[in-house]
């Protein structure tokens, strides 16, 4: 027997229109590229969203086809999550930290048929567009007529001005009963090979990763909040906050490409933001500017921390100097993202200062909807002790069951988890802690580096016999790649040719940080270097003394 209930579809577009509704006047405050603070609100955002869908209809975009962003946290890139998701086509974040190659890459397997762009990235824009002109119909510039960028495309591909699309676009379009299940974003992620994959959201896991992630011990916003992510939305959907934030009725203070810790501190401290979440190596800069100004967060409670483990230096300086409390919490793209967030059981409730300390600075407990488990390398299941290290995995309505391109549940094992690449424990409470990483990887500020494309380009020199990228910890980025190659018989390497070596074949912040030269690598016995053995014993290379 079927319930009686209302039978809607969980879509995207009910968010926008809820906020519209129910929270009009919250509101979206955006430093633009230019500078200047643009304020807005739910109410408006909603009707511009619907007209900004219209004329997607209009240039030809239909069900699931790939629209794709390279821009950064503002008003009209919170417009275009709707628009495009709302409409049935498909929001595809593009990481411009990327390099123009990478860029280009994604793109084409994304199959993008439009592209947005903030006229700060007008130069990447003007890089990838030649590669592109099989299927890139048309460059939107986000902004007015008076800044648009003076940039040539190639034939065939229109440059239009986002303004004069809205401004064009009749008001009439309702938004679409969809199938919940259908595409509504896309993110790559770089995380373990070579080449970047594509996670591949649906409006239902969008809604449910979105309902869970405003619970009151995960984001918890509520309409009072007003949240500022640093987290940019090319970054998986900014932790879904583009989301949560309008759910809740919450407001959206946007930075824009403003992140250092000055313009962070004046931003929150101008727009009174209660509550922001980004990555250790932001709060490192804002930390350090609040102690050089003397300044103070004069409105924001709470700030939190993921994508890279949270440095308990941070905690204790945010909650003891200024009274701010930090949460913990850890996620992956493949998850939309959040995996565990870490806030305080009732059983908990009675601990003395130093263990609930300690407890704060695991990763957290898992969010409603998110199973993991740990396993050992033969895949059984090992226990919540609080001490035993094994291969977490995950499984729920909100991870990636494979990736675009790849063959529906190619990501999972036989028993449907999706193995994360990281090694924990978990206690007896459910308590998750990272103790380190089986995927090979380099995290610096947040972003991925991989090695292996490095390695590549490495022993493609005429020196180096062979060579191995590790992820070396670093006391601003959290990880930097350390190149450690050895040399070809009886040669000595050329250092300054083979940094020069790298230029041009990657993005310049991908540059090892330093080269060791050594005389030979630790092999396994199937003759793979053995990278453990490595970061054993170079992780701290980039560490100051003591
Ligand atoms: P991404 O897909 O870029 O969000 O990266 C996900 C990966 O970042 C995870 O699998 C972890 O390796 C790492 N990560 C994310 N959050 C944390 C955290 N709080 N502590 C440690 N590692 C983290």
């Amino acid at each position: 027997m079927l319930g009686l209930m209302q039978d809607q579809p969980l879509l995207i577009s009910t968010i926008i229109r809820h906020a519209a509704r129910h929270h009009a006047a919250a509101e979206i405050v955006s430093k633009t590229v230019e500078g200047a603070i643009h304020r807005t609100t739910y109410a408006e955002i909603e009707p511009r969203a619907r007209r900004l869908a219209s004329a997607l209809r209009q240039l030809g975009t239909g069900l699931g086809a790939r629209v794709a962003t390279l821009a950064w946290n503002g008003h009209r890139h919170v417009e275009l999550y709707y628009a495009v998701s709302g409409m049935g086509a498909i929001c595809h974040t593009i990481n411009p930290r990327l390099s123009t190659d990478d860029i280009t890459y994604i793109a084409q397997h994304a199959d993008d048929t439009i592209l947005f762009a903030d006229t700060s990235f007008a130069p990447i824009v003007a890089a990838i567009a030649p590669a592109l002109r099989a299927r890139l119909r048309a460059v939107v510039f986000m902004t007015e007529p008076a800044h648009m960028p003076d940039i040539a495309l190639p034939p065939g591909m229109d440059l239009l001005c986002y303004e004069d699309l809205i401004a064009s676009a009749g008001d009439d379009f309702a938004w679409p009963a969809l199938d919940e299940r259908s595409a509504a974003s896309l993110c790559y992620t770089s995380g373990t090979t070579g080449r970047p994959k594509g996670v591949l959201y649906s409006h239902r896991s969008t809604l449910l990763h979105t309902f869970a992630s405003n619970l009151k011990d995960v984001f918890g916003l509520g309409a009072a909040d007003r949240f500022l992510p640093v987290v940019p939305m090319f970054h998986v959907n900014a932790w879904g906050t583009p989301y949560s934030a309008p759910m809740a009725g919450a407001s959206l203070i946007m930075p824009g490409r403003h992140l250092d810790g000055a313009s962070l501190a004046d931003m929150m401290n101008t727009e009174r933001v209660t509550c922001s979440a980004g990555v250790p190596t932001v709060w490192l800069g804002l930390l350090q500017h609040l102690r050089a100004s003397g300044k103070r967060l004069e409105s924001v409670e709470r700030l939190i921390i993921g994508g890279s483990a949270c440095p308990p230096m941070l905690m204790r300086a945010f909650g003891d100097e200024y009274g701010i409390r930090v949460d913990h919490a850890w996620g992956m793209t493949e998850m939309s993202p959040i995996g565990t967030y870490n806030r305080p059981k009732s059983s908990n409730a009675d601990l003395p200062p130093e263990p609930a300390f300690r407890l704060r600075e695991k990763q957290g407990r898992a969010m409603y909807g998110v199973d993991m488990r740990i396993v050992n390398d033969d895949s059984t299941e090992l226990p919540w002790d609080g001490t035993t290290s094994g291969h977490l995995q995950v499984k729920g309505p909100n991870v990636c069951a494979a990736y675009l391109g790849d063959t529906p549940g190619s990501a999972l094992d036989a028993e449907g988890w999706f193995a994360t690449g990281d090694v924990a424990t978990i206690d007896a409470e459910g308590y998750m802690e990272i103790t380190d990483r089986s995927k090979d990887v380099v995290k610096s500020g947040g972003e991925w580096i991989s090695t292996v494309q490095l390695e590549n380009i490495a022993v493609g020199h005429p020196d180096v016999a062979e060579a191995a990228v590790i992820a070396a910890r670093h006391p601003k980025w959290d990880e930097r790649p350390l190149l450690i190659v050895v040399p070809r018989p009886g040669i000595t390497i050329d250092l300054v040719s083979l940094r020069a070596f790298f230029d041009g074949k990657i993005a310049k912040w991908w540059q090892p940080d330093a080269i060791i030269v050594v005389d030979e690598l630790p092999h396994t016995a199937t003759g793979k270097i053995q990278k453990m053995a490595l970061r054993d014993r170079f992780r701290d290379h980039l560490m100051p003394p003591g």
